[in-house]
């Protein structure tokens, strides 16, 4: 590691929020000439050696593995972990992606060992696990105002394609062949790809001057070939769509069916609820709203929700209270789609979030929203960039007067994660920023702090950045579409 002494003045901030930073934070580095911590297999190139009573024919003599002893291979994954940067480190206001603290006591319980019990062991067998996802199937419903929900997609995106096929199968049961889903131009990208794996014709709406849905546009677009429409509110601006009510009506009144994204649920918790709204299908992003952690990966979960006369569609299982005893047990919905996931999908996650439900009560989960939609305006506020739209929610955009990639390099100078970037595309130069409600005061000033640090930064400075993190600017392109995630390919 680098011997230079570091300074972090990382405090309180004392109200100098509206301008200067003083805020220096650097990640750990292996050194100045190699940006990497060594692959273990680097450090030490020797293999495990087999031994084993199993038959010869049958074993090796090695493993390609590195063999360590295990305080070697402990500070290589710590020291990989100071080079990151998570929301244990600081905040991640990534818009879209409600990228909340997770509570420590949720993990407490997910280690308990009555969680431990093999999925193929019978009803009777497992009846505190039944329980548990029976109410959490009630609540999420009561939650978002639908009749009925499945647990079983493992993400938001899963829960769309779930929600699609289960729309699908609906108006194929009505003899109804319906051939387009229709797609705010400023939905989340796996809205437009969900549908089109699904096989629909995917028809985008253009946004109004306000950074809405236009009723004129939807209504030029619905027909009854109109399938779906798939619609987050608020929208990925943090706006409210006030004319839902009307929308829900040309939606229905074409024989359609409303579709409701989830992944702004943070906004509305115990305040408003998508099945009053007039939606027909919703997914839950229990890794956002529910705070578990997400992100690199996963893993999340995202239940769905239906009204009633949906509800003969949903994968199978489901879990219902049964005859005599209070017992739960599990059954095939009349016309289910089938499965979507093995089992109940990520188990844990779901114990997560019951945990976290319960925790907050009803009380509780109202805080979260108003907190997560004070927070946002509050940092819109004190920030320096303009922000064309609004009020918002818990998430609003601004937009940056030069490169928005290059001011996120530059916030991450700050010791802050970066708002999204680029996304709407609505706003030039996009800033997506979404605080959420686990930010304290402190941390919000930071950030508004670390913004406007960056918006007095003049463009070539900025183009240098980030110099404080443990790599500085990477080909984001080959990352993506050559990841190199084995050691194998490094060689
Ligand atoms: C995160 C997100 C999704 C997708 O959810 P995943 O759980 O990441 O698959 C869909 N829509 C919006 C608006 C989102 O922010």
């Amino acid at each position: 590691m680098s011997q230079e002494p570091r300074e972090r003045t990382n405090g309180e901030s004392d109200g100098a929020a509206g301008g200067e930073s003083d805020v220096t934070y650097e990640q750990a580095r292996w050194s100045e000439g190699e940006a990497y911590e060594p692959l273990l297999i680097e450090k030490d190139a020797t293999s495990v050696s087999v031994d084993s009573s199993l038959p010869d024919e049958l074993t090796r003599d090695e493993l390609e593995l590195p063999a360590m002893r295990e305080p070697e291979v402990t500070r290589h994954y710590t020291r990989l972990s100071q080079m990151n940067y998570g929301v244990d480190s600081g905040p991640i206001p990534l818009g879209s992606c409600t990228m909340k603290y997770n509570p420590r006591f949720t993990e407490d319980v997910a280690a308990h060992r009555g969680n431990r019990v093999h999925p193929l062991r019978a009803d009777d067998d497992k009846q505190g696990i039944l329980r548990l996802l029976y109410e959490l199937q009630e609540t999420l419903a009561t939650i978002g105002g639908m009749d009925a929900v499945t647990l079983q997609p493992p993400a938001g995106a899963a829960g769309e394609f779930t929600g699609i096929q289960v729309a699908k199968a609906y108006h194929e049961a009505n003899g109804d062949d319906r051939s387009e889903v229709i797609v705010p131009e400023s939905a989340h990208g796996t809205n437009f790809a969900s549908a089109a794996m699904a096989g629909y014709d995917v028809v985008e709406l253009p946004s109004n001057d306000d950074g809405r849905v236009g009723v004129e546009a939807l209504e030029a677009a619905v027909s009854d070939e109109t399938a779906l429409l798939m619609l987050t509110n608020p929208n990925t601006l943090g706006l409210f769509e006030r004319s839902i009510e009307k929308i829900a009506e040309l939606v229905h009144d074409a024989g359609g069916l409303l579709y409701y994204d989830g992944a702004n649920l943070n906004s509305l918790l115990g305040k408003a609820r998508p099945g009053d709204m007039g939606f027909d299908i919703m997914h839950f992003n229990l890794h956002k709203t529910f705070a578990t952690p997400h992100g690199g990966g996963g893993p999340g979960q995202g239940p769905i929700g239906v009204r009633g006369d949906l509800a003969p569609f949903l994968p199978t299982p489901q879990v219902r209270e049964g005859e005599g005893e209070g017992g739960c047990e599990t059954y095939e919905p009349e016309h289910s789609i089938g499965r979507v996931h093995e089992f109940m999908g990520n188990w844990l996650v779901l114990v997560k979030a019951y945990a976290y439900i319960l925790r907050h009560g009803d009380e509780g989960l109202e805080n979260v929203s108003e907190t997560a939609v004070l927070n946002a305006n509050y940092l819109a506020e004190r920030i320096e960039y303009d922000v064309p739209y609004g009020p918002f929610h818990h998430e609003f955009v601004a937009s940056a007067d030069s490169d928005a990639a290059d001011v996120a390099k530059g916030m991450l100078d700050h010791g802050v994660h970066p708002p999204t970037t680029k996304w709407p595309e609505i706003v030039d130069e996009a800033l997506m920023t979404e605080p959420t409600e686990t930010e304290s005061k402190a941390r919000l000033d930071d950030l508004a702090a670390a913004f406007n640090a960056v918006a007095a930064t003049d463009p070539e400075t900025l183009a240098e950045t980030p110099a404080t993190t443990a790599a500085r600017r990477i080909d984001q392109a080959s990352a993506a579409r050559t990841p190199r995630l084995s050691w194998h390919t490094l060689e």
